[in-house]
């Protein structure tokens, strides 16, 4: 393949992965995105293949094989909820291959035509530096990430003491050491920078609690855009420049929209510790003892109170992802418009465990996209509304993020379920949500708790409404 037909692929490749971010960012067009993403890959894999620079396939065939082989089986294994840490995983694979190329590069400069050993080209020096910090910190950061996702480690956040000294001396570290490594291009520096690095990767992101693990995790994937760009100036390749480029710039805009709907400071995201003190929330445990007893309803109640309404909202969260309700959650809806009672659906944009979760699971279920509202278009109609329907959802309807400056959630945007005339809250147990935090909506008068797995209680629910 002449150099000119590579780079009219990879040409072709980045704009289907432009077509592929512009579909993606609407459930109507998503799948037409996803279509454009797989074209543009197997498209810049194929050419990349048909360099004639590839001279062997000894390693590239079994890494392939392998590669997609792992992909596939996790593809096929991967259960909806756990997509995040999922995710999170991925990231620190692109932080350590960003990692491996710097180390590759400067073992055998000749091999990447960046000079010889002890003489690199100062520019790729620079590149080099910067790409196994970003990489380095992606890694350890998305492995902490991971780990919290999947409840390895506890969701509070860890506070070492004097952390932002730390992460500041850790920052001040990586200029020094880097520039030393680029002047005398040592390999102990070159290690000692990576080092920094990881342990900077593990300072920013054990201070992050619960309910600011979404803005981490679009954070993380914007740095392993950049971590990509970082391999692809070393490898001298346009496409993974572009395309790491794409992913950086997507990833920080993602994090500062989640910053916005979380009321966080993107500063903060990136300089680590977002949430309020670790632990110390009013709404603890502790408090919950001291609270009157919940109102506790069957699903004919619910179908009572449901049927009698002129108007219902719809909050769903995490446990209607979990129990996979959103099909018989549709099915009631169908049943209660049948009745004349007008139904929307409310989306706070952290429900669930990964952006736009419900709004991908509704639109499964074929929910009319026309009855799903953001948060700030729906939150003031709360209060003409007769039922606040909670399915599976916890932490994003919790009062406690607008009242106390020491909760983790605190500053969060919520939606004002109380404000409906009744709340109804489907879930298994008293249990707290994502960030630990008790909801004391639970406890109040206008309250009813509805106890089950989502999915069977809204079977029920349209049983006793037939
Ligand atoms: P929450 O985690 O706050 O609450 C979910 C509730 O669902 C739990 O209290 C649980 O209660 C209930 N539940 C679980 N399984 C079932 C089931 N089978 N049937 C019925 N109920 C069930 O979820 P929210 O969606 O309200 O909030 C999302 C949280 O996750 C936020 O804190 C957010 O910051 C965080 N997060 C979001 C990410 C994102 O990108 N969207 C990524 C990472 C974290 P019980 O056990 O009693 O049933």
């Amino acid at each position: 393949m002449s150099e000119n037909l590579l780079a009219l692929c990879y040409l072709i490749s980045s704009v289907c992965f432009v077509m592929a971010l512009r579909g993606l960012s609407s459930p109507k067009t998503s799948r037409m995105g996803n279509l454009y993403g797989q074209a543009g890959m197997t498209l810049a894999v194929g050419a990349t293949l048909a360099n004639p620079s590839v001279t062997s396939f000894g390693w590239i065939i079994p890494a392939l094989v392998a590669g997609a082989g792992v992909g596939l089986f996790i593809a096929k294994r991967i259960v909806m909820t756990a997509l995040p840490q999922l995710v999170a995983a991925f990231h620190s694979l692109v932080g350590l291959a960003a990692v491996c190329v710097a180390l590759a590069a400067f073992a055998l400069p000749e091999a990447f035509g960046i000079g010889t050993v002890g003489n690199v080209h100062t520019g790729s020096l620079v590149e080099m530096c910067l790409g196994v910090i970003v990489g380095s910190i992606t890694f350890s950061g998305s492995v902490i990430a991971f780990a919290k996702l999947q409840g390895i480690m506890g969701g509070k956040p860890i506070r070492l003491p004097f952390h932002h000294g730390l992460n500041a001396l850790l920052f001040a570290g990586l200029v020094i050491f880097g520039t030393l490594f680029v002047m005398g291009q040592s390999q102990e520096l070159f290690l000692i920078v990576i080092a920094l690095s990881l342990i900077l990767g593990v300072t920013l992101i054990i201070p992050i609690g619960g309910a600011d693990m979404p803005v981490i995790v679009s954070m993380l994937n914007s740095y392993s855009g950049w971590a990509a760009a970082g391999i692809g100036f070393t490898l001298e390749n346009n496409l993974l420049i572009i395309t790491g480029a794409l992913v950086g710039a997507s990833g920080a805009i993602l994090s500062y929209i989640m910053c916005k709907g979380m009321n966080r400071s993107l500063w903060n995201v990136v300089f680590g510790g977002l949430g309020g003190d670790a632990g110390a929330t009013s709404g603890d445990k502790g408090q919950a003892e001291a609270r009157p007893p919940a109102k506790v309803g069957s699903a004919e109640d619910a179908a009572f109170l449901l049927s009698n309404a002129t108007s219902v909202i719809i909050v769903p969260g995490y446990g209607m992802a979990v129990a996979q309700a959103q099909h018989a959650l549709r099915e009631m809806s169908d049943a209660l418009k049948e009745k004349g009672i007008r139904v929307r659906y409310a989306i706070h944009p952290v429900a669930g465990r990964m952006p736009g979760h419900m709004n991908v699971l509704l639109a499964e279920a074929n929910v009319p996209y026309d009855d799903v509202f953001e948060l700030e278009d729906i939150n003031n109609d709360f209060a003409t509304t007769d039922v606040a329907f909670v399915i599976g959802a916890n932490d994003v309807t919790n009062p406690v993020a607008k009242s106390d400056p020491t909760s983790p959630i605190y500053g969060m945007p919520v939606l004002d379920v109380e404000r409906a005339r009744t709340t109804l809250f489907i879930k298994r147990s008293m249990a707290s949500g994502y960030a630990g935090v008790d909801n004391e909506l639970f406890y109040r008068d206008a309250t009813m708790m509805l106890f089950g797995d989502a999915k069977k209680m809204c079977e029920h629910i349209i049983k006793a409404l037939a």
